[in-house]
């Protein structure tokens, strides 16, 4: 297995004393902050208190993922459009609003991290009730908020950018596929899969989408002096009404990532150095071709994710053609064994999707496919 970095899995990411003794003994030039619940508890704000450099949002900026209620309020700020949408912390108060809606669809969100996995698509007003019970009367993440909100139709795309305090660099759309199940059927997932670039998503729409969605909301925290550094991403849908935001995240978005910096042609890390510097890099992206990424889940995934599953030798893995990334696994003596959800992403870049395609999943089909699951159509939509 190639490594490409030494793991310090021993500190945990909310161990922030651990991990600021770490970056001083080892004397790191600067940290990225890869998880979004570190960046939500302030870990940027504790590093630069101990005078180290890291690259993040600090903990006021880092509520525009922490807090769904907090960034429609700055997105309101702004003039960018979003989904209407209404809070609750009651039940009551919850169920009465959704006994007397009209219109189902609705979409209702747990107001706080739930690692992809706090939003829900009712179709009906029991199915609505019942999913508000889960989450204000049985607590099913850390919130004592909900968002309702109105249900968007059209393409949906990931726009991310590095920003420096006011200034912004985009990098190109990419798109997730986060159902569980080929044809986008099934609950919503942490992303089964992704491709960059997004053929249905034209040159004049990725232009409004910097231009009237990303600018002027990166406009409004600079005059609201909420000081931004690091990756913002944007999840965004073509309606027919135009460009709607669905979220934003405060960090590099997954899997789309794993599909879009493999098109920049800078090194990262001079990319993000540059920036923490405060100057102003120039930032060059590959224009031909296509990156695709599949994700293996582990069966069971999302609602019962089978632990220690046995995924194969490493030799399986080591055989395979294409970039394979780890996520959810771990070793156990020669084999790997699930470790958490999604498992791993199979990667690669091609002229054209078909062949990227072909790569992908000849490579997925050479692995044991017993306690493996992934979606046969990742990247189906750009054809
Ligand atoms: P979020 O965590 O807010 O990004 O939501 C996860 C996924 O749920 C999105 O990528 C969409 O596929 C879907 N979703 C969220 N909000 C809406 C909405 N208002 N209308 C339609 N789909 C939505």
């Amino acid at each position: 297995m190639k490594l490409s970095g030494i793991n310090i899995a021993k500190i945990d990411e909310d161990d922030f004393d651990g991990l600021v003794n770490f970056a001083i003994k080892e004397n790191i030039a600067y940290t990225i902050v890869g998880p979004e619940a570190p960046l939500v508890n302030g870990i940027v704000d504790f590093f630069e208190a101990h005078g180290l450099r890291i690259f993040g949002p600090n903990k006021r900026a880092a509520q525009i993922e922490g807090s769904k209620a907090f960034t429609k309020s700055l997105l309101k700020l702004a003039n960018v459009p979003t989904a209407e949408y209404s809070e609750f912390s009651d039940f009551k108060a919850a169920e009465k609003y959704l006994k007397h809606l009209s219109e189902y669809p609705v979409v209702i969100k747990a107001d706080g991290l739930a690692a992809g996995k706090g939003v829900y698509i009712v179709e009906n007003v029991d199915e609505a009730v019942q999913v508000v019970d889960g989450l204000l009367n049985g607590h099913k993440f850390e919130t004592s908020k909900i968002v309702i909100e109105e249900y968007l139709d059209g393409e949906e795309f990931s726009l991310m950018a590095f920003v420096n305090n006011g200034k912004f660099y985009p990098m190109p759309a990419a798109q997730d596929y986060k159902k569980l199940k080929d044809d986008d059927k099934g609950p919503n997932t942490g992303g089964m899969g992704a491709i960059c670039p997004v053929s249905n998503i034209s040159q004049a729409t990725y232009d409004r989408a910097v231009n009237k969605v990303l600018k002027p909301f990166i406009e409004t925290l600079t005059e609201d002096h909420i000081k931004y550094t690091g990756v913002l991403y944007a999840g965004l849908i073509l309606t027919n009404k135009g460009i709607k935001v669905i979220e934003f995240n405060v960090r590099f978005g997954d899997p789309e990532t794993e599909v879009v910096l493999p098109r920049l042609k800078n090194n990262l890390g001079h990319v993000i150095f540059s920036i923490l510097n405060d100057d102003n890099p120039e930032i060059n992206w590959e224009t031909s071709g296509v990156d695709l990424g599949v994700f293996a889940s582990v069966s069971g995934y999302p609602d019962s994710p089978i632990k220690n599953a046995d995924l194969g030798t490493v030799g399986s893995f080591e055989n395979l053609n294409c970039e394979i990334n780890y996520a959810g696994v771990k070793l156990n003596g020669d084999s790997l064994c699930s470790d958490g959800g999604r498992l791993f992403v199979v990667k690669t870049h091609a002229d054209d999707l078909v062949d990227a395609q072909n790569r992908i999943y000849q490579d997925m089909q050479k692995l044991k496919q017993e306690n493996i699951f992934y979606r046969k159509d990742i990247g189906n939509n750009s054809i």
